[in-house]
């Protein structure tokens, strides 16, 4: 039976579902509540492993993964820890054969090619209705609406369609909170960055259990051109609440964070246009028992939203479209029911996705574990005896970027 899909959510899970719908001939169309693609900044970098270059790779159709293999970069093999104030803690190499990092802007932009008259902008879901036929209705805030077979939500973190189908799904308050920015990269915030950051990125770790990520972000054909980015976090009892604050008091709030860290560090925090500021509050997604399906599913984050801790959430969210669309291709060709298919789908998904959902919290457990300042002096003298001891370094961060 011919299957037409209707996805919540233009971000990066949806939009590769589209992409690997379209490509097997399943009529598909998408809605999201921005304007349009620059109605807001997409964010900063992102590390793509096997699992999603993989789940990449069977979505998009030849010209498209094209323009991502053009736009994206070999992640970088070097990591360094830092104090607060600069000083060198330990220098890492991993190994990163066959992961890829990308700036989200333009992933963005390369998972919208050719799909132009499929995505409407300026769509704000507020939730579906069935409809005595089978087919599912979705609602949309300026009161119109749109029915197909299926309905998935790919609405991230705030699915309106989680809170309608699944109203018992929660998401746990890590008491994280994160300030993010990116400046371009000029001559003069050049000058301010060690030159290994040039090499790959640095961690910072401070005390009080607050910690800075400065990535500088060079990739070929990038919208915007290159730039580098940082992102701070600390629990909300140091940090306080971030909720409705705008990017200037946001930045005021950085600074007040940072007093007595180095300069250069402050500088980049200082210089950063208040527009590109912005915080999140860390919620994990609390495992949810599985479901009766039915012609509504969903994907990415959406079902399973994860600390941003391993870099694995977008990577999950890729797994998911690629065997969704598989799953939809076989009920279209009538290899497969479609309340099967989709079952079969939520099945693996659940159980795959909140496996990465755990392993994202531990990790996140396992970085902000240094509050006191006796945990934070016995995790610099590791790091300073792990630099020195090549075989254990190796050993440690074999896996890094993984
Ligand atoms: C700081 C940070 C760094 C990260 N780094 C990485 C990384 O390196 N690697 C990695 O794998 N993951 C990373 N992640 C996680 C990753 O960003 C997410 O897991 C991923 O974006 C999820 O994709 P998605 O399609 O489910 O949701 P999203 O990409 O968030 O897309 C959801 C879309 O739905 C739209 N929408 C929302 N509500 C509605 C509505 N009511 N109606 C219509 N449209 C709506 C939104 O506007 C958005 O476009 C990071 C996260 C953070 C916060």
């Amino acid at each position: 039976m011919p299957v037409n899909v209707l996805i919540i959510g233009a971000g990066i899970g949806g939009l590769a579902l589209a992409q690997g719908l379209r490509r097997t001939g399943i009529s598909v169309s998408v809605y999201e509540r921005d304007r349009g693609p620059a109605d807001r900044p997409q964010g900063y970098r992102l590390h793509l492993n096997p699992t999603g270059l993989r789940a990449l790779r069977e979505c998009l159709p030849q010209q498209v993964l094209e323009a991502f293999e053009a736009t994206s970069g070999r992640p970088a093999e070097i990591m360094t820890f830092y104090t607060e104030n600069l000083r060198r803690l330990l220098t890492a190499k991993g190994r990163t054969e066959g992961h890829r990092s990308v700036s989200r802007d333009t992933f963005r932009n390369v998972l919208l090619s050719d799909l132009e008259s499929l995505v409407r902008f300026g769509k704000t879901c507020t939730g579906y209705r069935y409809e005595p036929d089978g087919a599912v209705t979705a609602l949309f805030g300026d009161g119109t609406t749109a029915t197909a077979d299926v309905l998935v939500a790919a609405d991230g973190t705030g699915s309106r369609i989680r809170h309608q189908y699944l109203p018992h799904a929660e998401r746990l308050d890590t008491g994280m909170r994160t300030i993010a920015g990116r400046l371009p990269l000029t001559g003069r915030v050049r000058a301010l960055l060690p030159e290994v950051l040039f090499s790959g990125p640095a961690t910072i770790t401070a005390p009080g259990g607050a910690g800075m990520f400065v990535a500088v972000q060079e990739y070929p054909r990038q919208t915007g051109g290159d730039f580098v980015s940082w992102g701070l976090g600390a629990r909300h009892t140091a940090m306080g609440e971030t909720s409705g604050l705008d990017g200037e008091r946001l930045r005021s709030r950085a600074l007040a964070l940072t007093t007595g860290w180095h300069r250069n560090l402050r500088a980049l925090i200082r210089d950063t246009d208040p527009a590109v500021v912005s915080a999140t509050a860390v919620r994990s997604a609390v495992p949810v028992s599985p479901w009766q399906p039915s012609t509504v599913t969903l994907l990415g984050d959406a079902i399973h939203s994860m600390t941003p801790a391993r870099g694995i959430g977008a990577n999950t969210a890729l797994r998911d479209a690629a065997l969704l669309a598989r799953g939809l291709a076989a009920a279209d060709r009538g290899e497969r029911a479609l309340l099967q298919a989709i079952g079969d789908y939520e099945t693996q998904m659940i159980e795959y996705g909140f496996a990465a959902v755990r392993a994202s919290l531990a990790e996140l457990k396992r970085q902000t574990s240094l509050d006191s300042r006796a945990g934070l002096a016995i995790a610099r003298t590791a790091l300073r005896v792990i630099d020195v001891v090549p075989p254990l370094k190796r050993r440690i961060f074999a896996d890094l970027g993984q």
